[in-house]
């Protein structure tokens, strides 16, 4: 399990945007949370998050068994920060669109990208 920047996730959202014509730039350092995906034309920010780390509560983000109370404390604070750069974000004017790893599953990842691109041109 790794907590790094450029996983998984982020890469296939990146390129299907690419391939459908959407130029952004990424992790940029001026804006809370360093957001993943900055798209400055549609004045949009999509984060892309895994589901362990960012503490969906979907069935990809069960907490470990052992030392679980530290796991909860470590994930729920994730997932405050979270909330807290998403605010700051709206507060800047910025139109933020979450994108969580289990929606892009092959066999969902046509609709998941379907339903990001109505919310960036809406
Ligand atoms: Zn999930």
């Amino acid at each position: 399990m790794s907590n790094s920047k450029n996983t998984k996730p982020e890469k296939i959202i990146r390129s299907l945007l690419y391939k459908n014509g959407y130029r952004f730039r990424i992790h940029k350092k001026e804006l809370p949370g360093k957001p993943d995906i900055v798209i400055n034309k549609h004045k949009t920010i999509i984060n892309v998050h895994g589901c362990y780390w960012h503490y969906h509560g979907c069935a990809h983000s069960n907490v470990p068994k052992t030392k679980t109370q530290y796991w909860i404390e470590r994930l729920e604070l994730n997932k405050k920060r979270d909330f807290i750069n998403k605010s700051k974000l709206i507060k800047l004017g910025w139109k933020v669109i979450d994108v969580w790893e289990c929606t892009l599953k092959r066999k969902n990842i046509n609709k998941t990208f379907n339903t990001l691109e109505r919310l960036i041109i809406a």
